[in-house]
């Protein structure tokens, strides 16, 4: 029976993070400042504070400063965007995040594309989408989530080159992926295997996760298709995948039947279902059906614990990134 390794987000985020917080110590030794990053919330939605309050406690570990802007829910869209054009001009944050969604008289477009792209370490801005989407540009950030996703695959194809042969004479490879993990982050992190040639199939397409990926896998030379809610057929079109991104947000839709043997399974979603034998009454599922998927994926990403926590990594990474443009440019001056 095949059994898919498992991709320890939470594992290799926490690397990442400690990997930031001593590049953060650095910057403040050298250039006497720290990265900031602005976290913008507005109204009291409780799904959108935790994962606000989340964002800022991770800053807080990695030594990056949080600047927080906490608005009520019926404020005007030209004050929040006044507030947006301060921490534009503000010379100590180099992120600005506006968590979404906002309430329903605030036009998200308009306040997206008010935040500099200098700043824009979520990458919604349309720029930096476009920028995304053009052959031979690149945008100064990309959105968390897919970049998650990508650093994750790329950790995968990397272990598809370096330790495939050993895996094949090996009954406990399991043990042997989380070793390597641990012990070559620092090669794994900087070697960026591309996914040229492989054929990738997206399920979903919204701004913020689906699109933005398929994008990226285009960009590395990928075979890229997208599947929708209109999409016929999901099921034959998704059996032919290398590479399976699921972020659809429905519960367990992608059977262990549907999935190539061997393919690589990145699972964005997180749904929550019933289930009454947690003290909370429910528990946290992704798209694809792991324990189907397990026998038959050679890679996969459990939920929770697998792109969520890489996303707020990547987005201390953008922070990080954009402080370190600024910092070396200033010190260029
Ligand atoms: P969204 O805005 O609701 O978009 C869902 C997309 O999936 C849409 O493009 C929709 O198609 C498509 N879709 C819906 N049902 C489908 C079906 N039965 N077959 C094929 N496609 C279908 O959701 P989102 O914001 O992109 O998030 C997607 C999932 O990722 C959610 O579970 C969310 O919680 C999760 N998420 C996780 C992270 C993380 O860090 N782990 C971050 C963000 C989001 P149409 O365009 O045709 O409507």
């Amino acid at each position: 029976d095949r059994k898919a390794i498992k991709i320890d987000g939470k594992a290799i985020a926490q690397t990442i993070r400690s990997e930031i917080a001593s590049e953060v110590r650095h910057l403040s030794q050298k250039y006497g400042k720290v990265p900031g990053l602005a976290v913008v919330i507005v109204g009291a939605r409780k799904d959108s504070q935790s994962y606000v309050n989340m964002k800022r406690k991770a800053c807080a570990e990695v030594g990056i400063k949080s600047f927080d802007v906490d608005l009520p829910e019926q404020v005007p869209e030209a004050e929040l965007i006044s507030k947006v054009h301060e921490l534009n001009e503000h010379p100590d944050v180099h992120g600005i995040l506006v968590q979404l969604p906002l309430p329903k008289h605030i036009n998200e477009e308009k306040v997206l594309t008010e935040i500099s792209i200098e700043k824009d370490v979520d990458g919604f801005h349309p720029l930096n989408i476009g920028k995304l989407a053009m052959k031979g540009r690149d945008p100064l950030f990309l959105p968390c989530t897919p970049k998650a996703m990508y650093r994750l695959l790329n950790l995968d194809m990397l272990l598809i080159n370096c330790i495939l042969e050993f895996v094949l004479c090996c009954d406990n490879f399991f043990f042997f992926f989380k070793n390597v993990v641990d012990g070559c982050l620092e090669l794994l992190s900087r070697s960026g295997i591309s996914v040229k040639g492989k054929k990738a199939v997206v399920v979903g397409r919204s701004n913020i996760v689906g699109l933005p990926v398929a994008l990226l896998l285009l960009k590395a030379d990928a075979t890229v298709t997208i599947v929708h809610s209109h999409t016929h057929d999901p099921e034959s079109i998704i059996r032919e995948a290398d590479i399976i991104i699921a972020a659809a947000g429905q519960a367990m839709m992608i059977k262990g039947s549907w999935i190539k043997p061997g393919a690589a399974v990145i699972d964005v979603g997180t749904n929550a279902v019933d289930d009454k034998s947690k003290k909370s009454g429910y528990r946290l599922v992704g798209d694809v059906n792991y324990q189907e998927a397990c026998k038959v994926a050679g890679w996969i990403t459990p939920v929770p614990g697998g792109v969520g926590p890489m996303t707020v990594a990547m987005l201390l990474k953008n922070t990080l990134e954009g402080a370190k443009q600024v910092l070396t440019s200033e010190s260029c001056l």
